[in-house]
């Protein structure tokens, strides 16, 4: 049985002290035997957040992106070994805004993913169709291309990774795919890995875009959907503690 894992992605939001103020009621509000969660928040806060996570093991920290280089002369970049420095867990690559705004193509998230798993991070590897693609009949197309990048470059450790189907049209907006759009692209992913490599069963596959209190426990209850990323709905404790009950 895979543990299902809720992660948080605040996104460019935040301020030290809603910070504080989020982590702490989302400490306080955790359920008994909670399932796995993880929060992460802007890299420039990855330190306070760090330290407000200290001292407990039921959530984990995150970062939303790495650079795709080891060290040196990269302006801008954070690297894996800084943020494992912090206590980082995981990191996403490959979300779609940094894809749309970023310019970030399927090899260079591959890349990043290498960098994490070399730092011993897990990479939250997502992938997802624009609604164009959708209505064009490209879903499986588009999503298998982005995640074969990752398991072509990355081999056996591709078991370690987490994976997040994120339609770029339910992002944000409100829209959530359904329960069983979401499971038939989830299923579609697990059969690819399933080739890919060999341990492929443990291999967790979230769902995000417009994951809410309301439509969590029924998109949960989907065989293959074993948790969620979440960006809005993570920036309210009551919102985000509904989420990790309905996952708990
Ligand atoms: P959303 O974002 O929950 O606000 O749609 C999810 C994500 O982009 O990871």
């Amino acid at each position: 049985m895979r543990r299902k894992l809720i992660a948080g992605n605040w996104k460019m939001n935040g301020s030290q002290a809603a910070n504080d103020a989020l982590v702490q009621a989302v400490l306080a509000g955790l359920p008994a035997g909670a399932c796995d969660v993880a929060v992460c928040p802007p890299a420039l806060y990855v330190p306070q957040v760090h330290g407000l996570l200290q001292a407990q093991n039921a959530v984990a920290l995150g970062a939303q992106d790495v650079s795709a280089h080891e060290t040196g002369a990269y302006t801008g970049d954070v690297s894996a070994a800084m943020l494992k420095e912090f206590g980082v867990r995981y990191a996403i690559v490959g979300h779609s805004e940094r894809r749309q705004y970023q310019h970030e193509g399927d090899e260079l998230v591959a890349i990043k993913a290498q960098r994490l798993l070399a730092a011993g991070i897990t990479p939250i590897v997502c992938v997802g169709e624009s609604l164009a693609e959708r209505e064009a009949g490209q879903t499986e197309a588009v999503v298998k291309r982005q995640l074969a990048a990752v398991t072509h470059l990355n081999g056996k450790c591709v078991s370690e990774i987490v994976v997040a189907y994120e339609p770029v049209w339910a992002i944000g907006t409100g829209k959530t795919a359904t329960p069983e759009q979401a499971q038939a692209v989830h299923a579609a992913l697990r059969a690819q890995l399933a080739v890919a490599v060999a341990d492929a069963g443990k291999v967790r596959i979230l769902y995000g875009g417009s994951m809410n209190a309301g439509n969590a426990a029924e998109l949960l209850a989907q065989p293959d959907i074993d948790g969620g990323l979440i960006g809005g709905a993570a920036l309210k404790a009551p919102d985000f503690l509904s989420i990790i009950g309905a996952a708990t």
